[in-house]
């Protein structure tokens, strides 16, 4: 049988699981190959120096923590891209001449387009535009997916023995925004500026909602939150102590589906109207 072939391409290590873990695990379940660019170290993230236990730098411990996830979620194989994280938009450390954010984005593209041709998926999954929530490595690695999704199949772009090769579907995760929606009218009731939000005053929450886009594909996962549960907590220096979590009998319900935008081919109306990302895809 030929193999269905899935790429997703983030940031940081913890993206996948925080984000689309449980699409991930229902479709490996399935026997479909996923693979991960993970863009950068995470060496930005916050680390309680207790967490440090053992590893050198922040970066050692988010990659294993990586490793860790990849396992119980089952890729066939990360791509470490290896730049350095870039913090938040106008920190100090997204000035920094090595971080992601200051890469050209030719060259970012580049290696993703390599990336697809060593991997031949036929679906592509990366962030919105405003990747999710402004982060600058989610955005840089947004635009480069995007576009190394339409550079890869052009034999113009010259790769050392990779031949060019053309995914068929490009997706957006949908970031979820019921929380923030619930909560902006009581920031606004406070007093509080919605477009600083957050410890570090660097999330805006208008510009999330603004860019928000139309859902159109809709994955069924309630069967999986548990193993995507079990990758998200790899992620211990993240969690700042663990997850607040609903019973799982409710989040089923709530949280039983991930949904996404689908960009390539472009949809004809915005609804949703597929329940696979691998809907009409032809298998090589
Ligand atoms: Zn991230």
């Amino acid at each position: 049988m030929p193999s269905r072939r899935l790429l997703l391409s983030f940031a940081h290590p913890d993206d996948e699981s925080f984000g689309m873990g449980p699409t991930i695990a229902r479709y490996v379940a399935e026997g479909v190959e996923v693979y991960l660019i993970c863009a950068t170290n995470g060496d930005v993230g916050t680390v309680a120096p207790e967490l440090l236990n053992g590893y050198s730098s922040v970066a050692e411990l988010r990659l294993a923590e990586l490793e860790c996830a990849a396992n119980i979620l089952g890729f066939k194989q990360v791509f470490k891209l290896g730049y350095k994280d870039s913090g938040m938009m106008h920190s100090e450390t997204s000035q920094d001449p090595a971080c992601l954010w200051q890469q050209p984005r030719a060259a970012v593209a580049r290696r993703v387009v390599e990336v697809i041709r060593q991997v031949r998926p036929q679906v592509v999954v990366t962030f919105n535009r405003y990747g999710g929530y402004g982060h600058p490595d989610h955005i840089a690695i947004q635009r480069a997916t995007v576009d190394a999704f339409h550079q890869a199949g052009d034999p113009n772009v010259v790769t050392d023995g990779l031949p060019p090769y053309r995914p068929q579907k490009l997706y957006y995760t949908s970031f979820p925004t019921l929380i923030l929606r619930l909560l902006l009218p009581i920031v606004r009731l406070r007093g509080d500026d919605p477009r600083r939000l957050g410890k570090n005053k660097d999330i805006d929450a208008v510009a999330i909602l603004e860019n928000v886009e139309p859902a159109h594909a809709q994955v069924d996962v309630s069967a999986y939150l548990e193993l995507a549960d079990r990758a998200s907590a790899c992620h211990a220096s993240q969690l700042g102590g663990g997850l607040p979590r609903l019973p799982l009998p409710i989040r089923k319900r709530i949280a039983g589906h991930q949904r996404f935008t689908r960009v390539y081919p472009a949809p004809a109306y915005n609804k949703v109207d597929e329940r696979d990302l691998f809907a009409g895809v032809d298998l090589d």
